[in-house]
């Protein structure tokens, strides 16, 4: 992998800091206009040759937060530095020259590729945009690049719909390297494959990141994906960080209650422990509860967090975590916040 001008020691690869994205929608009949904090004041921070997990339910803002980080969309506020440097102006000589260091993996492989055009010529369109290579030399790093994924040279030659699903996304993975990029932020890029072939994908990703050194922010809601690519976790619920850590602890061991239930509902043969079943509307962007977002539909909830918005800070074991309960800043409620645990059930017809 080429070196870039970045490679200071404890410089990180990436730094966003208090983003913030606003939407603006019209709701009810007479289209009064609401604001949407998809995403509300996240910061992360990733390393070359690491990998962060960014996990929550479809909404809360981690899609959003990877196309940020990305300069897809612009923040309302906050920052994103690279190597160091903040995001020159989008649309620069600058610009474009960062953006091939970093690549997108998206959900859907055959969605992210143009029908009309062969895997060949696809891989080699970053070639022809950020490189001027000969012809021949750049035919042959098409075939490295394919074989680099596990793909044939010949299968270079067919259309997006010819290949199989896991093919595709080979096919997507290759285009994305073609640029020698330091970052892949990938956004549910197993979700819409066979479960045979998300191991092999996910394999191909820990294998791309051992030989290039690539860092990744692996998008998903499928926490095992999570746990077994990532080397930092950070869970989301409506457009905020909620609890950050390793894998080891933050998987295992989850300090927020809404990490807590995620975890539940792993299916995990021979594990104890009951599942804790969410209750109450999913997260609404365009109706933020106030104090903790996730206090309506949390067991612990007591009357501070209806009140105030718990900060993300450590815990003495290095976690961050969001959370007035967890912190030991008060004990768990006692019924005495309503939640949708407390509501009382609909009558029978
Ligand atoms: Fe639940 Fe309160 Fe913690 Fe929010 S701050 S997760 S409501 S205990």
């Amino acid at each position: 992998m080429t070196a870039s001008p970045d490679t200071h020691r404890g410089v990180p690869l990436l730094e966003a800091t208090g983003l913030v994205r606003r939407y603006g929608m019209r709701r009810g009949l007479l289209g009064r206009p609401v604001e949407v904090r998809a995403v509300d004041g996240v910061s992360l921070t990733l390393q070359r040759g690491r990998t962060l997990g960014l996990v929550g339910e479809s909404g809360c803002g981690k899609s959003t937060t990877g196309r940020l980080v990305l300069g897809l969309e612009k923040p309302d506020a906050g920052e994103v530095r690279f190597g160091g440097a903040p995001m020159p102006p989008p649309g620069s000589a600058a610009w474009r020259a960062q953006r091939a260091r970093m690549q997108m993996v998206f959900q859907d492989p055959l969605g992210a590729m143009d029908r009309r055009l062969t895997v060949a010529a696809q891989v080699a369109e970053p070639l022809e945009i950020h490189a001027t290579l000969p012809r021949g030399e750049r035919d042959a790093r098409v075939e490295a690049l394919l074989r680099g994924v596990g793909l044939r040279p010949d299968q270079g030659a067919r259309y997006p719909h010819e290949l199989s699903g896991g093919q595709r996304q080979r096919a997507v993975l290759a285009r994305a390297m073609a640029t020698e990029p330091d970052l892949l932020v990938c956004d549910e890029p197993i979700s819409a494959l066979d479960v045979s072939i998300q191991a092999q994908v996910m394999n191909l990703l820990s294998e791309l990141q051992a030989r290039t050194g690539i860092a990744m922010l692996f998008v998903s809601h499928d926490l095992r994906a999570v746990r077994q690519m990532s080397h930092r976790v950070a869970v989301m619920y409506l457009g905020r960080i909620v609890e950050e850590g390793e894998p080891d602890g933050v998987l295992h061991a989850p300090a927020h209650p809404y990490a807590q239930a995620l975890v539940s509902a792993i299916p995990h043969p021979g594990r104890g422990g009951r599942r804790i079943v969410l209750q109450g509307d999913p997260p609404n962007p365009a109706a933020r509860p106030p104090g903790c977002a996730f206090h309506p539909r949390c067991s612990q909830a007591a009357a501070l967090c209806a009140r105030e918005i718990p900060a993300l800070k450590p815990r003495l074991d290095g976690r961050l975590v969001a959370c007035h309960v967890a912190h030991g800043d008060v004990a768990p409620g006692a019924g005495d916040v309503p939640t949708a645990l407390s509501q009382p059930l609909p009558e029978a017809a």
